[in-house]
Parts: C-alpha cells; structure tokens; sequence
C-alpha cells in the first residue's frame, strides 16, 4: 500500500482542520473506542482532534463524507475480535466502495487484526495498529495532523508489495496513565483495574494480546474514575478484569487485602445505595480464588448477588491439557461455597476443547447436571480456534446431536444460557478463514 502517495492533502491546509477521526463503532468493540477517545482526549497534542461515532455502512460512510468536507485527512479506525473479523472486514469494504478518497486512512487494531496482521492487510486495510491502542493512537493521530509517516509510530503494520513490515514494538502501557473511557466526549464503560494474564489458558487471546502478567490500576485512580462517575450522576459501577479476585496481586495467590481496599474505597466514594458489580460481567472469578474468606469479603462490599465462575470443563484431563491451573473438584467446591454463602454461581463451561472426547463431554454434562441440581446456572460456550492462540490451528469445536438435545434440554429448564449454537458456525468460520488454509488446499 502507497501510503506516502496519500499522505498530503490537494487543498491547501489553512481551510481545514488537519485530520478527523471516525470509529466505526460497534456495539462489541465500544468500549475500546471509548478507551481511545479518552487518551485522545488526555494528550494536549491531540485533545482538540473531533472525533466521531458511527455504526454501521450508511452512518460510517455518512461520517467520512462529512469529515472530508472538512479535513485534510480522515482516520477511520476498526476495532474487532476474531468472531466479527469476517462482518467488519465486509463492512469496511461496502465503505470503502460508497466512499472512495486518498485522503482516508483505514486503520484496523484489536485483538484479531494484532494476532493476524498480514491477513488483516491482505483484507483490505490499509495499517494494522498492533497490540495496545492508548499510546499508539497519540502517536498515530499526531503523526497524521502533522503530515508524519504513520508507518514511523511504534505498533504499525503494513504491507510492502507482498511483505508484510512492521516499525517496532510499543511498549506495554500503565493503566494509571489513561482514563478507561472517554469523559468529555460522554464515551463510558466499566472501569479497567487489571490488563492482562499470568494464566496461559490455550484457548484465550487475553495472555497473548495483553501479556502473561499482570497490571492493575491503582486504588487511588480507580477512585478518581468512581468520584468522577458519581459526579455525572452514575448508580452502577462496573469493573474490567480477566480474574476479579487477582486484584493487586502479581501471581495465583490472590492478594485480598489490595481487593478489600479497592471495594472498600469504590464503597467510600459510592456510598451504600449505589450498585458496586464485582465478580460478575466483566470481572469473572476463578473457581479456586472461592473461599469462605473472598466471599464473605464480596459479600460486605458489592451489590450483586451472583457471581460468574470460569469452569471450563468436568474432566481434569482437559482442564491440564488447557492449562487452566484448577482442576474439576475446584468447579464443584466453588459453587457449594457461593451457595452456602448466599451467592448464585453461574459457571462457563466450554464444549469442543481439543484433546476432549466423549468420557470428557459425559463428565461435563454430569458436572453441569450436579450443579444445576444444587442452585447454579450454567453458562455454555462452544470452543473457537482463536488467531495467536496455542490452539488456533485446532479443529472448531463441535457438539454431537446428542450433546445439543442435553444442552437444550437443560436451556429449556432455564438452567443453560449462551451462545453454544451460534458459537459451532463461528467456530467453522474461523477455522475455513485460517490465513494459509487457501494455499494448503490449493
Ligand atoms: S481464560 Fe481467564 S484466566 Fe485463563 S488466560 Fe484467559 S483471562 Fe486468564
């Protein structure tokens, strides 16, 4: 791609504003433009770019229009995970066709198009930003108002002719150095207290895209944005984490006074009546991080009264083989303590995982069927062969009749929610889109 021959603007410059920023926003991928727009909003080089929202073909094309009459430049920015690859990719080519200009830029970024970069380009767009967006889009946004390369900002992907080339790495950032939404453009979502993973489950992107430890915002900034949120009239507070209850720590051992002065804090600026969510979407917790002890400290601090509990599977040889770090017994304890102390567990469970056969399924479904009978629900996932992942080359995850009639059965009862259905297809899609399967089958 020749981004040099599109860089600079035919209008003279003094009549426009040198760049306008477009998301093309989408309901899955909404919070990571509200995190962008907030460390475009906290850059002093940056705060004064607009920045538009729009969903969908008609509204995104409509923003680009709009944009062009206006800037040098427009930026219109992607973000998706793997399952919405194929529906974004094919929205981005119904724009670029309404809408065609040198002066656009199409940028994708995300956890998809950071795992598959080339396959991404090769798609249609015109960078990839890989890996975390908060730095890498100052940069990006600064470099393009002042006619800069893009491809010279750390984390940028393009193709060369049929090369794939990369500038170099950015670094990880700190959570504490950027909001986790955007405040004056009204942009809100759950507060971000952990990025990424000591755990290396074999099936998840988190570890592969945010790193294998982890970072937490500190209580004091986790405050500001509360103190901030009950300003603006806010009632419920949400938090983001890939396990709840690692707050603070730095390894599997879960570091609960750095977790009860969070809430406790959360509670001083919240006051009682407000509702503190921790535990539940998005903030799940392991089952072996349930004990007496967490939730009789969940139990003083949030508002919500289930809690959602990443079981995986019934056989210990696929939870090893998946490197979950807990075993079947742990699922099991977990959930008899989040009754006996008032909570309603609702467990994941994930079907098709490599290495699992029919024992496997049985011991999952038996499982799902013990703890039903006890009072918790269930939560049901078909596998997907995710891109950077150390199963992305696996077969999708598929359930036999038999396995479907169980899961409906238990559905129909109310016990079973999910998308375990609509989970098979996307699994397929995944696997028949692999980049390198067209020329293995060739
Ligand atoms: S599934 Fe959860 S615990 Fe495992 S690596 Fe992903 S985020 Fe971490």
């Amino acid at each position: 791609m020749a981004h040099g021959e599109r860089r600079l603007p035919s209008q003279p410059v003094t009549t426009r504003a040198p760049l306008h920023v477009v998301w093309a926003y989408r309901r899955t991928g909404k919070f990571a433009f509200h995190v962008l727009t907030g460390a475009l909003e906290t850059d002093p080089r940056t705060a004064h770019v607009p920045v538009d929202f729009a969903n969908g073909v008609r509204d995104v094309t409509a923003a680009i229009r709009r944009a062009l009459d206006r800037a040098a430049r427009v930026l219109v920015g992607w973000s998706f995970y793997s399952p919405d690859a194929a529906a974004l990719t094919a929205e981005q080519h119904a724009v670029r066709a309404a809408v065609a200009d040198p002066r656009i830029l199409h940028v994708a970024g995300g956890v998809h198009p950071t795992a598959e970069p080339e396959a991404t380009l090769r798609s249609g767009f015109d960078l990839v930003a890989t890996g975390e967006g908060e730095q890498l889009v100052r940069e990006l946004v600064h470099a393009l108002q002042h006619g800069q390369d893009p491809r010279t900002v750390s984390g940028i992907a393009w193709l060369d002719g049929e090369r794939l080339r990369r500038s170099p790495r950015s670094d990880r950032i700190a959570l504490d150095d950027f909001p986790p939404f955007g405040p004056a453009h009204g942009r809100f979502g759950p507060i971000e207290i952990t990025r990424g993973c000591i755990y290396a489950c074999r099936f998840c992107q988190t570890p592969y895209f945010a790193g294998a430890a982890f970072r937490h915002r500190s209580v004091a900034d986790v405050r500001h944005w509360v103190r901030y949120l009950v300003g603006r009239g806010f009632r419920d507070f949400r938090f983001l984490s890939p396990t709840a209850l690692s707050y603070g720590a730095s390894g599997p051992e879960p570091d609960l006074g750095a977790v009860e002065a969070m809430l406790a804090g959360v509670r001083a600026e919240t006051g009682p009546s407000r509702k503190l969510w921790f535990g539940t979407f998005p903030s799940e917790v392991r089952p072996e991080h349930v004990t007496h002890q967490t939730l009789a400290l969940l139990k003083k601090w949030v508002s919500n009264r289930t809690l959602i509990v990443g079981g995986q599977s019934g056989s210990d040889a696929v939870l090893a083989a998946n490197e979950r770090g807990h075993d079947a017994a742990s699922v099991e304890r977990a959930v008899a303590l989040c009754l006996e102390h008032g909570f309603v567990p609702h467990v994941d469970f994930l079907f098709g995982l490599p290495g699992e056969g029919p024992a496997d399924v049985e011991a999952t479904l038996r499982t799902m069927d013990r703890l039903v009978a006890r009072g918790a629900r269930v939560h049901g996932h078909t596998f997907l062969p995710l891109p950077g992942t150390p199963w992305r080359k696996a077969a999708p995850g598929a359930l036999t009749d038999a396995v479907r009639a169980r899961l409906h059965q238990l559905a129909s009862r109310g016990h079973l929610y999910g998308q375990w259905q609509q989970q098979e297809a996307t699994a397929r899609e995944l696997a028949a889109r692999r980049p390198g399967r067209q020329d293995r089958e060739a």
